[in-house]
């Protein structure tokens, strides 16, 4: 080993940070609000209250710095948080680099990545407010998973609209939310009209992300006693995920170092801004300068190529405009096997500051993405899920930078889910299965003439 370093960086129970970050109160300036459908004002707490309930509205918009996390969504928590740090000293050696690298394992949660740090909090805000069922989405099944978690640790309902495609190629993770008492469908469904039409159409229908979306807010809003949870993309659940990037710094403290660079890969910005948001408050406030990156599949580059518009969440057009990185709500992406990163749009906050050019954005071919997977696998033992990989993938290339310049650098990322459930992918890649997709400008721009034009 090169230095005496822990190879984990651990916190106790009480060293769990009690309270979660809003980037918001930080930023130059506010980002854009959601607009309703219809009317295309700025939606109200009132247009929010048919799909959430209202302790969540108000984390959704509000621009206090430091939200309380409540003692009841703290016990869950400690079921696996604080997560560990790791010093990959194996991978480093590996790969022959001066560079020191971390990660921060989410993989440890019992749904096996960091969706239960909001799919906790938002059963529990939704349990206090008397919501006895949660609808959802989900494509490869994690944030299923970690709702049906969540639920199950509320004793509230949960039901799932599953991406066709997924439900059919992964049995497990449908097992998995029954074991938590969830009921799963295949999407589009018999249940709702739009997949009705769907399915008319095609019965052999493959779904999206933006229809399950789609059915999961059509059965939520018929019924008054339930709700509809988002495991992505909003202010409030990047707001639960800075659990991550809070634990980080104080493990890095720990060993006395600040990140050169921090890479996150990216579908609908959750992960990554949960690291990265309390990184750049510290930035912002002159404490340390890391670059933060944002790593996203060459098959789905919404940073990298789409644009900065008002557009819906999912494909019907049923919920609220939200102005961020988009590639059309009809755009269906190849299908790559990072299900997760497999999503038109990108998180509003994630936009905002990356169009403010405080954050950077790069995409990489999954090829690459799983070819640094086995490194790493093979130097550090853990399986990533396949979405992950790309922020492995930029780790390696920033630690092949150092050693290049001969710089010691501090390389920080999120491994933000484990890969058990996924070794199909991985069966893929070993056999020479995986290829990588071209995305033509022109595949974007038929997309694109679906968005609304109102800026
Ligand atoms: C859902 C998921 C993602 C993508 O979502 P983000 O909101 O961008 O974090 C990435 N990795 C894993 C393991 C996931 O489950």
């Amino acid at each position: 080993m090169a230095d005496d370093m822990p190879t984990k960086i651990l916190l106790s129970e009480d060293e769990q940070p009690t309270q979660w970050y809003n980037v918001i109160a930080d930023l130059p300036t506010p980002p854009p609000p959601p607009l309703h459908p219809g009317t295309h004002e700025p939606a109200g707490p009132d247009d929010l209250a048919p799909l959430f309930p209202m302790a969540l509205i108000e984390q959704e918009m509000t621009a206090d710095r430091y939200i309380d996390i409540p003692g009841g969504v703290l016990d869950v928590y400690k079921l696996w948080r604080p997560s560990p740090l790791f010093r990959a000293h194996r991978l480093e050696a590996l790969l022959d680099t001066p560079a020191k690298i971390f990660y921060k394992y989410e993989g440890v949660s019992p749904a096996g990545s960091h969706k239960p740090n909001t799919s906790v909090p938002q059963a529990f805000y939704n349990n206090a407010e008397g919501v006895t069922k949660l609808t959802t989405e989900t494509g490869a099944g994690q944030w299923g998973s970690a709702l049906a978690f969540a639920t199950a640790q509320y004793g509230m309902e949960c039901e799932v609209w599953q991406v066709a495609a997924s439900y059919r190629a992964k049995p497990h993770r449908k097992t998995m939310m029954e074991i938590w008492g969830a009921s799963v469908h295949s999407s589009p469904s018999e249940l709702t009209e739009f997949g009705r039409g769907l399915l008319a159409e095609n019965p052999d229908h493959p779904g999206s992300l933006g229809i399950a979306i789609s059915e999961a807010v059509a059965m939520a809003v018929a019924d008054p006693e339930t709700r509809y949870a988002l495991g992505s993309v909003l202010n409030h659940v990047l707001l639960h995920q800075t659990v991550i990037g809070e634990e980080a710094l104080l493990q890095l403290a720990k060993v006395g170092v600040t990140p050169d660079v921090l890479v996150g890969c990216t579908g609908g910005g959750s992960n990554f801004g949960g690291l990265a948001f309390p990184f750049l408050r510290e930035k912002l406030a002159g404490n340390m300068n890391p670059t933060i990156r944002c790593v996203e599949p060459a098959a789905c580059p919404t940073l990298t190529k789409g644009e900065y518009r008002y557009d819906f969440g999912d494909t019907a057009g049923m919920t609220p405009l939200l102005k961020m990185h988009t590639l059309g709500h009809g755009f269906i992406p190849e299908p790559i096997h990072a299900g997760g990163l497999r999503y038109h749009g990108m998180s509003p906050l994630v936009s905002h500051v990356y169009n403010e050019g405080l954050v950077e954005a790069i995409s990489i071919p999954q090829t690459e993405c799983f070819a640094g997977a086995i490194q790493f696998a093979r130097a550090e033992g853990i399986v990533p899920a396949p979405e992950p990989t790309h922020a492995i993938a930029a780790a390696i290339r920033e630690a092949q930078a150092a050693k290049e310049a001969g710089e010691e650098r501090v390389i920080l990322t999120a491994l933000c889910g484990h890969g058990h459930l996924d070794l199909a992918s991985y069966e893929n890649y070993l056999a020479g299965g995986l290829k990588d997709y071209d995305l033509p400008d022109e595949a974007i721009a038929a997309a694109m003439e679906a968005v609304p034009v109102l800026d």
